[in-house]
């Protein structure tokens, strides 16, 4: 089993205590429901068939129709997707949201097929997971190296597959093809909220605590990483580093991101040679390595990027106050506890990057009852929701003493094991 699979699986046995579950219950919402695998043909540029392998999981719907994404990564395994599936499963029933949990992937880098090989495969991919999704069985959406584009080849395929468009069976569709204003951002957004929330609460609750500026390091630079280090810095925070996959840029000013975007949208990367910073620097930003960004002395550090980035290893280095996780699982379960002994916060994934799927789930309800609500009331609703679901975290954290992340899954576990055992 690999370690991100056991560190979800521990920290369900370990809200199960705190909560005081039955065993049965346990044993039953670690086990995912059903393990889909497929073998995707692909006829590449160059005439060869090459095979790819993909999965979906679904992990649980006691709450609801299985939902979450589907990653394309040449390093996506059975164990990786298992994983992430249960991790939705405890993210919708945190967000009180009408669904369960599952996820798809696909082990490919998508940077090296061509746009053609790509429809082919996310078609394909469409194609092989028809007979077990449907707007109110499975509705996946985008993940990691996956848009709106590669949704709306899967939308297609979909509809052909059962003969008449069914757009609510995916979310995370492209605006021209029925999507939702705001989703593609609703996954920043949803970082930045719950971080006004925490900070916020903590303002109020530790004394002589400074609110602005704080600095912030982002690793990753995905739709993820670019919308939250975008908001944050519209919103007057510090952004001090941020990374690609090719390595992280520091100012110790601040790094005007608005500039940094505004670059890559015309040439297509984040061109090291230019001055970004905020302050009277001429310089262009000082390099480090991605590892090297989680060491810097930011206060708020958010990795953005993918799992397992902050271990045993370097857990001892950190040098940041508080922990966004806007990726999924990215601090193993020995780190976390190291973490926690030397009283870094963590904001959990399942709490920090749900804006995403409460983003997805107003898209769901738009498509179902064809309505189109702008971007300011869909901004607006997920602001409500996860306002709300922070409260509650809030609570359960006094009632029961515990980090974030335990009270987030004692919540989340609670509410389904609830809602299961009631049946
Ligand atoms: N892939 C995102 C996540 O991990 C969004 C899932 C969804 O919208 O269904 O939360």
């Amino acid at each position: 089993m690999s370690a991100f699979l056991q560190s979800t699986e521990e920290l369900i046995d370990a809200a199960a205590v705190v909560a005081r579950m039955p065993q049965g219950v346990l044993a039953r919402l670690k086990r995912p429901d059903h393990v889909w695998e497929f073998e995707i043909p692909v006829r590449m540029d160059d005439g060869t068939e090459k095979k790819f392998f993909g999965w979906r999981v679904q992990h649980n719907n006691t709450l609801g129709p299985y939902k979450g994404g589907i990653r394309f990564h040449p390093d996506a395994n059975l164990d990786e997707v298992k994983a992430l599936a249960s991790l939705m499963t405890w993210k919708t029933s945190l967000a009180g949201l009408p669904y369960g949990g599952g996820k798809g992937g696909v082990a490919v880098d998508p940077r090296a097929l061509s746009p053609r090989e790509l429809e082919e495969l996310s078609r394909g991919y469409a194609r092989a997971v028809a007979p077990h999704i449907g707007p109110h069985i499975d509705i996946p959406a985008p993940d990691v190296g996956t848009n709106a584009a590669i949704i709306d080849w899967m939308v297609d395929e979909y509809a052909k597959i059962i003969g008449h468009p069914e757009p609510a069976a995916f979310t995370g569709k492209s605006i021209e093809k029925s999507g939702s204003q705001g989703r593609e951002v609703a996954t920043g957004f949803g970082g930045y909220v719950i971080l006004r929330e925490y900070l916020k609460n903590e303002f109020q609750t530790k004394s002589g605590m400074d609110t602005t500026p704080y600095s912030v390091a982002v690793q990753g630079f995905g739709n993820v990483g670019a919308h939250i280090a975008r908001i944050l810095f519209e919103k007057g925070f510090k952004v001090v580093a941020i990374s690609d996959s090719k390595g992280a840029l520091y100012d110790k000013d601040g790094i005007d991101i608005q500039k940094v975007l505004d670059i890559k949208e015309r040439t297509g990367l984040i061109d090291r040679g230019i001055c970004y910073s905020m302050g009277p620097s001429q310089e262009p930003c000082k390099v480090f390595t991605n590892k090297e960004l989680l060491e810097l002395g930011a206060d708020i550090l958010i990795p953005a990027a993918l799992e397992d980035q902050i271990t045993e290893e370097n857990a001892a280095n950190i040098q940041a106050k508080v922990i966004l996780e806007m990726a999924n699982g990215p601090i193993a379960r020995s780190a976390d506890d190291m973490l926690e002994r030397r009283g870094i916060e963590v904001i959990p994934d399942i709490l920090a990057n749900s804006g995403g799927v409460v983003g997805s789930y107003f898209e769901w309800v738009q498509s179902l009852e064809q309505k189109y609500w702008s971007e300011e009331e869909v901004l607006a609703k997920i602001d409500a929701k996860l306002t709300e679901a922070f409260a509650a975290v809030n609570e359960e954290k006094k009632k029961y003493g515990a980090s974030w992340r335990m009270a987030c899954y004692v919540r989340a576990f609670t509410r389904v094991a609830n809602a299961l055992q009631a049946k």
